[in-house]
């Protein structure tokens, strides 16, 4: 096979950096290790930046986030046995969607089937070969026989564990990591959400957060040790654990039900530097991770695929390199103010093994002046919607 654009991974990345590409005429395949339905079975982020909105609708995928997304103009920060509204729209003229990850894979799969563009599911042992000369390769193997796809640059969508970021030699990369004490014990329930808004709580048990699929459908966390496993959380004591770190008004409200999808997700702070490698570029999940404290996985990957398609198109359209020279420094830029703002709010919000005392106490400062200071909320606000890019 013969391409332009070899995408590794049908993650929102690889999805969403293929619809843009082909709408710039540029031809691509994607080549994906799973199977469609267990990249749509996996339960992740749900909250989308207005950007990343207007990403989907450039590629024509954005319609039924309109129709069904629940746009949110403000959150809720509580502490103290208190929530404080952050007006999020005030502050920034901007609003954030609540419209889940699987939603948008589905609407950009079912936007690359309709253009009858190329991928491979279940492709194994993918390779990407040569991608520090001029002819880049990418081999696999698909149903036992072995396949190869020769094209003119390769881009790793592969998330985390991908194999892009791992084909790279150790001294053409350096990574920056944080590993928090603790993870995020999560839960999806039939149930209708505490609140219309998001709910962030500060509480001496541990942070907890309110969030949601849709009007009927909700999603919790509660910090949990990171060694505690699923089985020890059976739904009763989830739905206990979150209501005691609640306000009472919202633990009377909080409406419980059966769990239809249990995890518990380790926070991690991660940045591979640089971007770029010859042909080869990382985007996405494969070049950095954040804790999810923020929401910014999935608005950081729209956001390096922008990048990313717009250097592309340069290069194609205009044969010129300058776009894909200043990728990975114009992507980077962005991602670490990402990076600060998620760490940022997850040093805020959680406990950690040293807060008792001092730290406990300089946490509830810090959100004092954040609720009380128009400058500190502007400045949330102005991360929480997303820098523009
Ligand atoms: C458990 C969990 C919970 C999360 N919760 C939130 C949240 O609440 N809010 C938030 O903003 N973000 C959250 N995130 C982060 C967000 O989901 C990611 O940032 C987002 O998925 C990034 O998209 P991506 O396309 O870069 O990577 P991915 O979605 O990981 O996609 C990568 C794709 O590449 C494929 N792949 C991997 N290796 C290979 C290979 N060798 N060959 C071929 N294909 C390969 C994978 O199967 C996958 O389909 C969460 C992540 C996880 C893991």
């Amino acid at each position: 096979m013969r391409t332009k654009v070899a995408i590794i991974g049908a993650g929102p990345a690889g999805l969403l950096l293929g619809q843009l590409l082909h709408s710039y005429g540029i031809d691509n395949v994607i080549l994906e290790r799973h199977t469609p339905d267990y990249v749509l079975g996996r339960i992740r982020a749900g909250l989308l930046e207005e950007g990343t909105v207007a990403l989907l609708d450039e590629v024509g995928a954005g319609s039924r986030a309109h129709r069904e997304g629940l746009v949110h103009e403000g959150i809720e920060l509580a502490f103290g046995g208190e929530r404080h509204r952050i007006d999020l729209h005030a502050a920034t003229g901007k609003t954030m969607m609540i419209y889940g990850q699987t939603e948008v894979t589905l609407d950009l799969m079912n936007a690359r089937r309709a253009a009858g563009l190329t991928s491979v599911y279940e492709a194994e042992y993918v390779k990407p070969i040569d991608f520090d000369t001029e002819h880049p390769r990418l081999s696999y193997v698909k149903d036992g026989v072995s396949g190869e796809i020769t094209c003119d640059f390769i881009a790793g969508c592969d998330g985390f564990h991908g194999v892009s970021r791992a084909s790279v030699k150790p001294s053409a990369i350096e990574t920056f990591e944080r590993v928090y004490p603790f993870g995020w014990l999560g839960i999806l329930s039939e149930t209708p959400p505490v609140s219309h808004e998001l709910i962030y709580s500060n509480h001496e048990r541990g942070f907890a957060l309110c969030t949601m699929r849709s009007t009927h459908r909700s999603r919790y966390y509660v910090q949990c040790p990171l060694d505690d496993h699923i089985d020890q959380w059976p739904d009763d004591r989830f739905w206990d654990e979150l209501k005691r770190r609640l306000d009472s008004e919202a633990a009377d409200k909080l409406v419980t039900g059966p769990s239809i999808e249990k995890s518990i997700a380790p926070l991690r702070s991660f940045v591979a530097e640089p971007m770029r490698f010859g042909r080869m570029f990382l985007a996405g999940d494969a070049a950095h991770i954040v804790p999810p404290t923020g929401a910014k996985g999935l608005n950081l990957a729209a956001s390096d695929v922008h990048y990313l398609s717009q250097a592309l198109k340069e290069y194609y359209d205009e044969k010129s390199s300058a776009g894909i020279d200043g990728y990975s420094t114009e992507a980077l830029s962005r991602v670490w103010k990402a990076v600060r703002f998620s760490w940022w709010m997850t040093a805020m919000m959680h406990r950690f093994p040293d807060t008792a005392g001092f730290g406990a106490k300089i946490q509830i400062a810090e959100l004092d002046y954040v609720v009380n200071s128009k400058a500190a909320m502007t400045s949330l606000s102005e991360n929480y919607v997303g820098l523009p890019f």
